[in-house]
C-alpha cells in the first residue's frame, strides 16, 4: 500500500472516530457511533500493518489473535456492573503500552536526530513515558477502588501537596536532565528515576481521592489515557494515532468538566483530593431526630401505585447490581397500561460509569422520552404522587443539601423527598459509594421496601 492510500486511509478512520463519538453522546445513535468507531479501527489498523515502518508480521498477528481472544472473552464475561472497573483497567494497558513504547523509542538506536529534531524527540520521550506511568498506576487505584480491593476513602499522606509540588519539581529537573543528555547511557538514569516517580504520582493522585468523586477520576483517566496514545503517536510518528489520542484525551477532558459541574466541584480541587474525608453526622442525628425507618412490604407498594396518578423511578446503583432493568420496564409498562404517568429520573453519576443508568435502560427498551436528566425533572417532584427509587442513595441524599458538614455537601442531588411518598428498594439500611448516612430513610413520608430490587419489583408487579 502506498503512502497516500495509507494516509487516506488513517483520514477516513479520523473522520470516523469523530462520527464515533458524535454518536455516543446521544443514545439513540449510540449504537451507529458504536460501528462508526468498529469500522474506522478495522481501517486503521488495517491500514498501519500496510506501512513500510511495519514488519514482523509473525509477531504481531501473534500478539493480536491473544489479544481479541483475552478482549472477546472479557467483553462476554463482563457483568454490567463491573462494567467501570473493566474500563479502568483498559485505561491502565494505554498507560503502560505509552511507557513501553517510550522505553523501546529510547533505546531504538536505528534513527538518529540531531539539533532541535533531537530535542524534540527527547521531549515526546519523556512526555509519553511520563503521562503513561500515570496513567497506568492511576488507573490500576481507580480499578483497586471500583472493584472493593482497594478501600474507597481517601488517603491523606501528611503534606501530601507539598509531595505531589517536590514530585513535580523532581521530575521537570529530570526532564531538563534527560534532554541536555548527550549519551543514551546518560539519559537513561534520569528517565528511569522520572518512571519510578511518576508511578508513585500515580498511586498517590487517585489514592488521594475520595468516595464521590470517582466519576471525575474516571473520565480524567480516560482523559490521559487519551493524551498517552496521542505521545505515542508522536514518539512512533504515526498521525492517526495523535489524532485518536487527542480525540480521547479532549473528549475526556470535556466529559471531566461535565462531572465536575454536576456534582458542583472544582476540577482542581478534585485532582487535589480528599473529598469525603469528614464524618457524616447523619446517621445519629436523623435516627435520633427523625424517629425509625417504615418499612412496607411489595403486595402494600403495589396497593400504592393503583391509586397513583404520577409515578418518578430513580435508578442507582443497586438496580444494576440487581439487574432490575427489566422487571423495572415490565412494571412501568403494566403501570403506563393502567394510566398512570411513569417517568424516570438520572442523576448524571447514579451508578458507577457515566451514563450507566440510561445504558440499563435502553436495554430494557424503555422509551426515551419518559427518561429525564436530573435539571429537566427536579422541580416537579412536589407535583408527583410517588417515587420509587430503586436502588440508589448518595444521589438522593438530601444531607448534601441539609449538611454543610457532609462529605457530600454541595452534591446536586435529585429532591425526591418533596414527592408525596417516597418508597426506597434496597436490602438494608447500608450507605451508598460515598459512605454517608441517608436522612431520606427517616423521613416520614419515606417507605423502605426491603430486599433485593429485582426480587421486590417481581413482588410489585405481580401485585399489579
Ligand atoms: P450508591 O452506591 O450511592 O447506592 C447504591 C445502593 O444500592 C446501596 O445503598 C445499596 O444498598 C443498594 N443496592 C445494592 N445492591 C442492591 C440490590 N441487589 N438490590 C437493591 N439495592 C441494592 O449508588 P447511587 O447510584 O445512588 O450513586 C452513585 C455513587 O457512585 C455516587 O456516590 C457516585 O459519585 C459514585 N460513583 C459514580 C460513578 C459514575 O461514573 N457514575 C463512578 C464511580 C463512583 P444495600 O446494600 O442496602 O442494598
Amino acid at each position: 500500500m502506498t503512502e497516500g492510500i495509507i494516509t487516506a486511509c488513517y483520514i477516513l478512520a479520523s473522520i470516523l472516530f469523530i462520527l464515533s463519538l458524535g454518536g455516543l453522546s446521544d443514545q439513540e445513535k449510540a449504537r451507529r457511533g458504536n460501528i462508526y468507531g468498529i469500522i474506522g479501527m478495522l481501517l486503521a489498523i488495517t491500514a498501519t500493518l500496510f506501512a513500510a515502518s511495519v514488519g514482523n508480521y509473525g509477531i504481531i498477528i501473534t500478539m493480536m489473535v491473544i489479544g481479541a481472544i483475552v478482549g472477546t472473552l472479557l467483553a462476554v464475561r463482563v457483568k454490567m456492573t463491573a462494567m467501570p472497573e473493566l474500563v479502568a483497567m483498559l485505561h491502565s494497558f494505554v498507560g503502560l503500552a505509552a511507557v513501553l513504547v517510550g522505553f523501546a523509542t529510547f533505546l531504538d538506536d536505528s534513527h538518529s536526530f540531531t539539533g532541535a529534531a533531537q530535542t524534540i524527540h527527547a521531549v515526546e520521550i519523556f512526555l509519553g513515558i511520563l503521562i503513561g506511568a500515570v496513567t497506568f498506576t492511576g488507573s490500576v487505584v481507580a480499578f483497586g477502588k471500583l472493584s472493593g480491593k482497594l478501600s474507597g476513602a481517601p488517603l491523606l499522606l501528611p503534606g501530601r501537596h507539598f509531595l505531589n509540588l517536590l514530585l513535580l519539581i523532581a521530575c521537570i529537573g529530570l526532564g531538563s536532565m534527560f534532554v541536555s543528555a548527550d549519551t543514551s547511557d546518560a539519559g537513561m538514569t534520569p528517565l528511569a528515576i522520572m518512571t519510578v516517580l511518576a508511578l508513585v504520582f500515580g498511586i498517590h493522585m487517585v489514592a488521594a481521592i475520595g468516595g464521590a468523586d470517582m466519576p471525575v477520576v474516571i473520565s480524567m483517566l480516560n482523559s490521559y489515557s487519551g493524551w498517552a496514545a496521542a505521545a505515542t503517536g508522536f514518539m512512533l510518528s504515526n498521525d492517526l494515532l495523535i489524532v485518536t489520542g487527542a480525540l480521547v484525551g479532549s473528549s475526556g477532558a470535556i466529559l471531566s468538566i461535565i462531572m465536575c459541574r454536576a456534582m458542583n466541584r472544582k476540577f482542581i480541587s478534585v485532582i487535589l483530593g480528599g473529598f469525603g474525608t469528614k464524618k457524616s453526622t447523619a446517621s445519629s442525628g436523623a435516627s435520633a431526630d427523625q424517629g425509625e425507618a417504615v418499612a412496607i412490604t411489595g403486595a402494600e407498594t403495589a396497593e400504592l401505585l393503583k391509586n397513583t396518578k404520577s409515578l418518578v423511578v430513580v435508578p442507582g446503583y443497586g438496580m444494576a447490581v440487581a439487574q432490575a432493568q427489566q422487571a423495572v420496564a415490565a412494571m412501568t409498562q403494566k403501570l403506563r397500561d393502567q394510566g398512570v404517568d411513569v417517568r424516570f429520573a438520572i442523576h448524571p453519576v447514579a451508578g458507577r460509569m457515566p451514563g450507566h443508568m440510561n445504558v440499563l435502560l435502553a436495554e430494557a427498551k424503555l422509551p426515551y422520552d419518559i427518561v429525564f436528566e436530573m435539571d429537566e425533572i427536579n422541580a416537579d417532584f412536589p407535583a408527583t404522587d410517588v417515587v420509587m427509587v430503586i436502588g440508589a442513595n448518595d444521589i438522593v441524599n438530601p444531607s448534601a443539601e441539609d449538611e454543610p458538614d457532609s462529605p457530600i455537601a454541595g452534591m446536586p442531588v435529585l429532591q425526591v423527598w418533596n414527592a408525596k411518598t417516597v418508597i426506597v428498594l434496597k436490602r438494608s439500611m447500608a450507605t451508598g459509594y460515598a459512605g454517608v448516612e441517608n436522612p431520606l430513610f427517616f423521613k416520614a413520608n419515606t417507605r423502605m421496601l426491603f430486599g433485593d430490587a429485582k426480587a421486590s419489583i417481581d413482588e410489585v408487579v405481580k401485585g399489579l
